[in-house]
């Protein structure tokens, strides 16, 4: 019997059957338009098909050119390009999987000067102004859409998901945010979702009826002036009545100020919204978003907030995430941590997509971890994310290795990133790790700060140092007062700040720290919570789902957060998590000082220079957050007795050093040994 009954069970849409509830959501990897990227993506959504996932949506394609983000982004407008989907198709058929592809036009969001859009309104997240669609524009469009589909047919798709949510182009045509027609295009609700209705027509008229047809509805835009509630539950039966099979879950546009899929989001904290459309359609529902556990899945689909799971970046994290609770093995699922550093954040910078806990994902034709019929003796100093992963993947192909650290437990400062607010996910990289380390059988000595002497005689064949970093100490007057401290401290809670702090270095761990001891000791957010604290409205009565309200708990201490240089703070951060965590601190009055320079601390606070006017902050702790220098002190007396040492993550390079680095770094040693 199994433990995901719901979860688990086929979904029968009369023409056809998906063999269980997980949708893989559509993601752009950044392959579609990469040289020879469709036989990667091939060998990337085969490995996901043979891991057992029911249906998956390809990354967006456009229907047009001027529908695509940039004007070299993937579309499908002609049979000349058909054969190169095979690739994808084929893949997952011949592993037992169905696959849909997204048509996705961009609207206003494409980053090309003649886009397209409703009214010609910029977005405020991309460059160019849209041009207004004339009647021939929008007829052209929707014929655009069904060439596609039936393109989409023809290269073997199991049919297609038309994207109308996040605010792209059908999202557009629907809200008064974006349109502002007077003509049958606009005005009146029923002028507005005039173009989405005709698009999903036609594309059925076209594409046939033996082929899925699913539509991802905006449920929630989170922007002034979007849907209101009855809206929404008009267009999905209007959606229902022109044929779609699967309705599928939208939560707000690109453009809102809300959080919706980051790390700091409460598992599963949408559902409720699809919840509330299953009562007024009969045809299955999915909902998405912060779902990336089977146990969560399970619980969501038992308690009927929809028929089906869309997971996207929890599949780049685990392929095998669906097989694995199907055997009862939910312990060995790679959770995704909803850090998006992998993700969003590469295909946000042009970057192919992969994945901060599995390198693996889109690297699958090259990064193998194929079993070695050559062991070693290999040492891995250090098991933060770097000796992790080394030592995790060497064993796992078969190598004899010791894993050593100083520390009473493995994870490095993965223990320090776990205690900031909204981090709690990072538990879940260190749980994993441990269930690796026990079925890897490789042998683990914790409490156990190992000498180049003890190295050396142990007889290894290979050295792999892994052993971090150490926090960087500026050079100021009063550098040693009782009042200053480290990052390391506070976190671990040996030292406890007073009322008034000053971070010294707004990178990563800055902004980190900062949150730290504004909301000290808080719990993670419950879904309530956090509903309230971004001002989403929960009983959906005001359009697009805006409250006015927040409800922001009152800081706890009054925190400066210094940098030398003079730019804006939180440049560094995440590029899709980056605004969230400058957010954060802004709402708990966090003064941000930049261009700043440190003379000294004593008794009445740290002196400074801001902007070249003196300035004291009468503070009662100074937290030095400057960044890192590399600990590979073991490495000199090693490479004199003449053993193979290598060096990884922070204790190779420490600079801009990251545990998406770090893991990618050991995993990638780990497969050439
Ligand atoms: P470390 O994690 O530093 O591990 C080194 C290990 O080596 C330690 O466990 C140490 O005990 C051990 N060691 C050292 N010398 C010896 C010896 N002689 N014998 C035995 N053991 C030894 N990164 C992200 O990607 N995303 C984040 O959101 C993020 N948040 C962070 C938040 C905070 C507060 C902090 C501090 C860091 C954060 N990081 C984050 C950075 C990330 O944790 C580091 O980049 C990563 O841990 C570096 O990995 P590493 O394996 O190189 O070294
Ligand atoms: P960092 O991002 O390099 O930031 C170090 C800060 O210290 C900078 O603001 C720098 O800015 C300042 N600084 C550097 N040298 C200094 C000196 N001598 N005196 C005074 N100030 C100095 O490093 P970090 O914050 O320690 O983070 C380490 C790594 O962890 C980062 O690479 C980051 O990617 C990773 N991390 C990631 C996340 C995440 O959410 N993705 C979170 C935490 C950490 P100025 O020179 O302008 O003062
Ligand atoms: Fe999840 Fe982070 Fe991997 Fe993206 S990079 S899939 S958010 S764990």
């Amino acid at each position: 019997m199994t433990q995901y009954p719901h979860l688990l069970a086929p979904l029968d849409l009369g023409f056809t059957q998906i063999r269980n509830r997980v949708l893989m959501g559509s993601m752009h990897t950044g392959l579609e338009e990469w040289h020879e990227g469709m036989g990667r993506l091939a060998a990337f959504y085969a490995e996901r098909a043979r891991g057992g996932v029911g249906l998956m949506v390809t990354g967006g394609i456009g229907p047009s050119t001027v529908g695509a983000k940039m004007a070299r982004d993937a579309v499908l407008t002609n049979s000349d390009q058909v054969q190169q989907h095979r690739l994808i198709t084929e893949a997952v058929h011949e592993n037992g999987g169905k696959v849909l592809m997204q048509i996705l036009h961009t609207g206003r969001y494409s980053r090309q000067e003649l886009c397209l859009a409703p009214s010609p309104i910029k977005s405020p997240i991309t460059p160019y102004e849209p041009k207004e669609m004339s009647a021939d524009d929008i007829e052209a469009t929707i014929e655009d859409y069904a060439t596609c589909a039936s393109l989409a047919r023809e290269a073997g798709y199991d049919g297609v998901e038309i994207m109308g949510s996040e605010g792209y182009l059908l999202n557009e045509f629907i809200v008064e945010h974006t349109n502002h027609r007077q003509d049958e295009w606009g005005g009146s609700y029923e002028n507005r979702i005039r173009f989405p209705l005709d698009v999903l027509r036609r594309v059925r008229q076209r594409a046939g009826d033996d082929f899925i047809l699913m539509y991802r509805q905006s449920m929630l835009d989170l922007v002034e002036d979007g849907s209101n509630w009855d809206e929404v539950v008009q267009l999905a039966k209007a959606v229902e009545a022109v044929g779609v099979n699967i309705l599928n879950t939208g939560i707000g546009w690109h453009e809102a100020q809300i959080p919706t899929i980051a790390q700091m989001v409460p598992r599963a904290a949408w559902t409720w919204v699809t919840a509330k459309i299953r009562e007024h359609v009969d045809i299955p529902v999915v909902t998405t978003n912060r779902i990336n556990r089977p146990e969560t899945a399970e619980e969501i689909l038992a308690r009927g907030d929809a028929d089906m799971v869309s997971m996207a970046r929890p599949l780049l994290a685990d392929s095998h995430f669906v097989a694995k609770a199907a055997e009862g093995d939910a312990a060995g699922i790679n959770t995704c941590i909803a850090c998006n550093q992998a993700c969003l954040d590469f295909i946000f910078t042009g970057q192919v997509c992969s994945c901060l806990v599995n390198p693996r994902a889109c690297h699958e034709t090259e990064l193998l971890y194929q079993t070695t019929d050559n062991a070693s003796r290999i040492a891995v100093v250090g098991s933060g994310p770097a000796g992790l992963s080394c030592a995790t993947v060497a064993a796992g192909r078969g190598h004899n290795v010791t894993l050593y650290d100083a520390a009473p437990d493995i994870g490095g400062q993965l223990n320090l990133a776990r205690q900031v607010p909204g981090k709690s996910e990072f538990n879940e990289t260190i749980r994993y790790f441990k269930q690796q380390i026990e079925r890897s059988g490789l042998e683990l000595k914790l409490n156990h700060r190992v000498t180049a002497q003890e190295l050396i005689e142990s007889d290894y064949d290979q050295i792999i140092l892994a052993t971090g970093v150490t926090p960087r100490i500026p050079e100021f007057d009063g550098v040693d007062h009782p009042k200053v401290t480290n990052y390391v401290d506070i976190l671990e809670r040996r030292v406890t700040a007073g009322q008034t702090v000053a971070i010294i270095g707004a990178g990563g761990i800055g902004f980190d720290v900062a949150e730290f001891l504004v909301h000290d000791e808080q719990e993670e957010m419950e879904i309530g919570e956090f509903m309230a604290y971004w001002g989403v409205d929960m009983g959906l009565a005001q359009p697009g789902g805006l409250d006015t309200q927040t409800k922001i708990p009152e800081p706890d201490r009054d925190v400066y957060l210094l940098q030398r240089k003079a730019s804006r703070h939180g440049s560094t951060l995440g590029k899709t998590t980056g605004w969230i965590h400058k957010s954060v601190l802004q709402q708990a009055n966090v003064t941000m000082l930049a261009d700043v320079t440190y003379e000294r601390v004593d008794d009445e606070g740290l002196h400074v220079t801001v902007g070249g006017e003196p300035r004291t902050l009468e503070v009662d702790m100074v937290v030095i957050c400057a960044g890192q220098e590399p600990m590979r002190e073991l490495q000199d007396d090693l490479l004199a007795a003449g053993q193979n040492v290598h060096l990884i993550g922070g204790a190779d390079v420490a600079a801009e050093l990251d545990a998406r680095r770090a893991i990618d770094q050991g995993a990638r040693l780990a497969a050439s040994l």
